[in-house]
């Protein structure tokens, strides 16, 4: 197999509590550095930069909805803000009417309904929301994680897998704003195409979310600013989105049975109550995990 010896790890981005703040940083890419670490290349440079950006190296990406959706998000309404989500950072300025080079496609959707990432079979950049809890730390205020596998060596990325939490107050309106989807699925998509939280006040990719905010929605000059520069503009119009290894629409191995080991951790689910402001980051990187073959 010519990918014997491929280097993958997957970095998990997952939220917690900040209140830090400095308004002179900028965007960030999230690098590999030495001994296979995560780390950060920013702009303007600070102090720690180091390693390769990771990037989808092809200029796209095609990403699917579990079919499934969500009682509080229905499959329309998430389908929905990642079109809006994925047209935003298409569009981004990279100056004299320059876009990126990057195409984000939607593939439609799947059966699948869990976070995976197969070596040796199909895949599926999977976009699914938990209903029925968290099964991860930090339910009460953990807005999403996204999940990125890429090659060690040469920082590409082969797979992005973003979920929901969809015990707390997801919101799709305009009006009565909790937790803004739209807003939320933009700051994953960032994550997903390689960028790393920004300091900058007025990003999308900025570390903190404020209930019902739906500035994120609009990406701010520092979010095109990297978006541009890890995808400078090319044309990307014959650009392939399937997934590497092929399209796969099922899970593989199928999703364990209920109270299989993957749900026995799982936290109870938190659900702050109505009105209360909730400050949350949507994407911090907490570990990692390796795979070798
Ligand atoms: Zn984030």
């Amino acid at each position: 197999m010519t990918e014997l010896g491929t280097r993958l790890a997957a970095l998990f981005a997952l939220g917690t509590l900040t209140l830090a703040a400095s308004p002179a940083l900028a965007y960030c890419q999230t690098t590999l550095c030495a001994n296979d670490t995560s780390g950060v290349t920013c702009a303007p440079a600070q102090a720690g930069d180091c390693g390769t950006p990771m990037r989808w190296h092809q200029g796209c990406f095609g990403y699917a909805i579990a079919q499934r959706a969500s009682e509080r998000v229905p499959y329309d309404s998430l389908a929905k803000a990642m079109a809006a989500a994925a047209a935003a950072w298409m569009g981004s300025d990279c100056g004299a009417g320059a876009e990126p080079g990057l195409a984000i496609i939607d593939l439609g959707a799947v059966a699948c309904d869990q976070k995976e990432y197969n070596q040796m079979s199909g895949n599926a950049n999977i976009v699914l929301v938990h209903d029925a809890a968290w099964p991860y730390s930090g339910a009460g205020n953990t807005l999403a994680l996204t999940t990125v596998t890429f090659d060690l060596d040469s920082g590409a990325i082969f797979d992005a897998d973003l979920e929901l939490n969809g015990t707390l107050a997801l919101s799709t309106s305009d009006t009565d704003v909790q937790f803004d989807l739209e807003s939320i699925v933009t700051h994953e998509v960032g994550h997903m195409l390689g960028l790393a939280h920004s300091e900058a006040p007025e990003s999308t990719m900025v570390i903190a979310y404020q209930a019902g905010d739906t500035q994120l929605r609009t990406l701010a000059a520092d979010d095109q600013s990297g978006v541009c520069e890890t995808y400078p503009p090319a044309d990307v119009s014959a650009c392939d989105p399937t997934p590497r290894r092929g399209f796969a629409t099922v899970c593989d191995p199928p999703p364990p049975e209920e109270g299989g080991c993957d749900c026995s951790t799982a936290a109870p689910a938190g659900m702050p109550a109505r009105g209360l402001s909730v400050l949350a980051l949507v994407g911090c990187i907490l570990g990692r995990r390796v795979w070798r073959q």
